[in-house]
């Protein structure tokens, strides 16, 4: 018998609309153009054959936070899509992801910066990034202080094969999204006064996962990176 509770398994399509539903529903109630939202469809520890499941549906941009992972999964996966790397990134890799990534979500310290541009000099490459600052100060976590950026933005432009698209931030998690919503603001506020102070622009924000994307949308995320609500559980590894 099924309990009344139980859940109807929803397949990958209606999850794909169901979350394009809520990202034009969350731009409405900012005022902002659904467009301007791009969702990064996270795949990490989902097979190519999920990856091209969501491609069948429409979605291009695939998010994965490990080379090695990538590495693989990649050369399984459709052509003709763009993927942008979120997770921490190990200088050892770095030259195997400036090959594989269209987009580095997550430089996280100087060396790194210095690293990739090195990488994407000699690979004649340059890559959209973005700096990830540890918005809630967490130990456990990556990302620049935010008191270091202010000091580190005006040599950006030094960086000839970066171009710095804005900050990304994980706020540290809730069950409650509402309470990610100070994380997100103060990301944006960072932004507006680190820009104002040095000139530098830093238009885009990468903020929102499955559990808040909703709420980082109202706060300006331009994009929001889902896994969960798109491929379903992952399983722990
Ligand atoms: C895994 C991951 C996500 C997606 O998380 P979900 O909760 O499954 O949507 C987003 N951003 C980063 C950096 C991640 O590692």
């Amino acid at each position: 018998m099924d309990s009344p509770d139980e859940q109807v398994e929803q397949g990958m399509p209606e999850r794909i609309d169901a979350v394009r539903s809520r990202i034009h529903a969350a731009a409405d109630r900012a005022g902002r153009d659904p467009d301007t939202v791009n969702l990064i469809a996270v795949s990490k520890t989902k097979p190519p054959d999920a990856v091209r499941e969501a491609s069948e549906c429409g979605l291009r941009i695939f998010g994965e936070n490990k080379v090695q992972e990538a590495m693989a999964k990649i050369p399984e996966s459709p052509g003709h899509l763009s993927w942008h790397l979120i997770g921490h990134l190990q200088r050892n890799k770095a030259a195997a992801a400036v090959q594989l990534f269209d987009m580095i979500h997550s430089v996280d310290s100087l060396r790194l910066l210095e690293t990739l541009n090195r990488l994407c000099d000699e690979a004649g490459k340059t890559m959209p990034i973005f700096l990830e600052v540890n918005v809630a100060g967490e130990g456990s976590k990556y990302g620049f202080k935010p008191d270091e950026l202010p000091t580190l933005l005006p040599d950006l432009p030094g960086y000839t094969r970066l171009e710095c698209r804005g900050l990304m931030a994980i706020p540290p998690y809730t069950p409650e999204p509402e309470q990610a919503r100070a994380y997100f603001r103060r990301l944006r506020e960072w932004r507006d006064r680190w820009q104002d102070d040095t000139g530098i622009p830093l238009s885009e924000l990468s903020m929102g996962m499955s559990g808040d994307f909703e709420v980082a949308i109202e706060e300006g995320a331009d994009w929001v990176r889902v896994g969960t609500a798109i491929f379903g559980e992952r399983t722990k590894r």
